[in-house]
């Protein structure tokens, strides 16, 4: 075999490289190498030479090719100058000293440690253990560790069940403009977040949230005269979450048959009606049939999607009124399920108009983070480091731009 193939089969590419010896076993590969003699510049008195003063052997591990372990045994030369000082020769980032294994090593391995399910899993492919593992992830995620000295202008607020050893529930602060995670807080307890704020959310004038009075009053008590902006997916909920109560409630008396298609029709009731086929249709509208309720919260339902719709195009200038107009249609339909609900918009009333007014944010894209998230925490086993979670969730999100999906 040609040597610069075997070099490059090891993905060493550097033309300096020599190639003095190999062996495959059946696991290991061993490949004994010595860069070509070049003059280098004295780091002492910066004369030129290539006079060799000896050689030493460098052990390293490298990438594994075809599943087996590679050896690197790097014969490294010292040179020596004429003002009495001895060097190692320069090796273009092939290893560092002391190090046990290849640089390229170290950050491909590093690569795979924040994608990855589990250190362990990192550790098995790359041919080491898992605290070596979690110590080149601690030392190179150092830059996470630190807060953010401020917060930008907008930021969106959620919390999520990461059952770290700092408690079951994390606060994730993020940034709509990046959609990206700006930090994530160790729970959700209104000081916790209060006191965040206060340090480094000077700059804040909008937060948006799910209907958590928790978070509104912590924020409203951390910042001055934030503009709270309630998620609209979230406040919607509230909307279909009665409608479903309803359905529940009154399917309780029907037949078997209507009883046990009750999950496939609730996803056609929660469907805008115009957006219903002709024989989706004919079933929704026996279904209503079936009880007044029904009827009656499904036109609720419809009331508030118009709303919701026309506000959201801002066809409309009157969100506060036209709101109004649909809390009086609830209060005359008398259904408890809804009033309840409405109950809650008018606690939110200020927030969920904001959502009209700044129709472009919302909390949507921290869903997509929090799912992330959760495939960390399924696939890993022993995550109640809640720091190392947390540089994980970050750092992730920033080797999202380098397009490299492992396992
Ligand atoms: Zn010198």
């Amino acid at each position: 075999m040609p040597d610069h193939f075997i070099i490059q089969l090891i993905g060493l590419e550097n033309k300096n490289i020599q190639l003095l010896d190999y062996s495959i076993e059946n696991h290991i590969c061993h490949i004994h190498i010595q860069l070509k003699r070049k003059k280098h510049a004295c780091p002492s008195c910066k004369t030129r030479t290539d006079r060799i003063k000896d050689y030493r052997t460098h052990t390293f591990q490298h990438l594994k090719v075809a599943e087996k372990r590679v050896y690197v045994h790097y014969r490294k030369r010292r040179y020596a100058c004429s003002c009495g000082k001895s060097f190692d020769e320069k090796n273009q980032g092939l290893v560092a000293r002391y190090q046990r294994f290849s640089t390229l090593w170290h950050q491909a391995a590093l690569f795979h440690s924040i994608s990855a399910p589990s250190f362990t899993y990192t550790a098995k492919t790359f041919g080491t253990t898992a605290p070596k593992i979690m110590r080149l992830f601690d030392a190179r995620t150092e830059a996470f560790s630190t807060p953010p000295v401020s917060l930008p202008k907008v930021i969106a607020i959620d919390e999520f069940k990461g059952d770290t050893d700092k408690g079951k529930f994390q606060l994730i602060i993020a940034d709509p403009m990046t959609r990206r995670p700006i930090d994530i807080l160790e729970n959700r307890r209104a000081k916790t977040i209060q006191r965040y704020l206060r340090e480094r959310g000077h700059q804040v004038e909008m937060v948006i949230m799910d209907l958590s009075s928790t978070f509104k009053n912590a924020v409203q008590q951390a910042l001055d005269k934030p503009v709270i902006i309630a998620d609209s997916f979230h406040f919607s909920r509230y909307i279909y979450w009665a409608l479903n109560k309803v359905r529940v409630r009154v399917q309780q008396r029907f037949s078997e048959k209507d009883r046990k298609h009750g999950k496939r029709i609730q996803k056609l009731l929660f469907k805008r009606s115009h957006k219903l086929d002709t024989a989706q249709k004919s079933i929704i509208r026996r279904y209503l049939s079936l009880h007044p309720d029904l009827q009656t919260a499904y036109t609720i339902k419809e009331a508030y999607q118009a709303w919701f719709d026309a506000n959201k195009a801002q066809e409309r200038h009157d969100v506060r009124q036209s709101l109004h107009d649909f809390y009086q249609l609830v209060q005359d339909k008398q259904l408890p399920e809804f009033i309840k609900a409405i109950g809650t918009f008018r606690r939110w009333e200020t927030e969920i108009i904001n959502a009209f007014i700044y129709p472009h944010l919302s909390n949507g894209f921290v869903e997509g983070i929090n799912n992330r998230t959760k495939v960390i925490k399924r696939t890993s086993y022993g995550y109640q480091n809640f720091s190392r979670f947390r540089a994980k969730i970050l750092a992730q999100h920033f080797i999202k731009d380098f397009d490299i999906s492992v396992g």
